[in-house]
């Protein structure tokens, strides 16, 4: 999953390692799905970081396109890790079940549309994220 090593992306993004920034690292890699500060907290335990720096870190990942939100209609933020193979997924809105599909043709359809009258010329990022009960809720 993982393309790079942990402390090669932060080099080529200019940033310092730190043992903060590599575990937090080290999360994205290891978890295939969407993920919050708190999840990463939970983890890394409060004794080795504290909420600060991790939201501090994610803003610095974010920035640098090291992770990117994902969109599930939650009160906090979400983050995938951008290494990732591109895909998205698909939310129960009752208990929060997420599947992941690979199978995106939004980027075929956006050149479609650049064809087309546009004011854009260019698409640099999309997300897309499907809602609706799962098997088990829709009983
Ligand atoms: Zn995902
Ligand atoms: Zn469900
Ligand atoms: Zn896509």
């Amino acid at each position: 999953m993982c393309m790079k090593k942990d402390n090669e992306i932060l080099k080529l993004s200019g940033l310092k390692s730190t043992p903060t920034r590599l575990s937090v690292l080290e999360v994205f890699s290891q978890y295939c799905k969407p993920i919050n500060a708190e999840y990463i907290l939970d983890i890394l335990g409060k004794d080795k970081t504290d909420t600060v720096t991790v939201y501090r870190t994610l803003n610095m990942f974010e920035k640098k396109k090291i992770i990117h939100q994902v969109d599930l209609r939650k009160d906090s933020v979400y983050y995938e890790f951008s290494n990732h193979h591109h895909h998205h997924h698909i939310v129960c809105t009752k208990c929060g079940y997420i599947e992941r599909f690979d199978d995106c043709r939004i980027s075929e359809m956006s050149k479609e549309l650049l064809s087309k009258k546009s004011k854009f010329n260019i698409i640099q990022s999309h997300s897309f994220e499907l809602f609706g009960l799962c098997n088990k809720c829709n009983k």
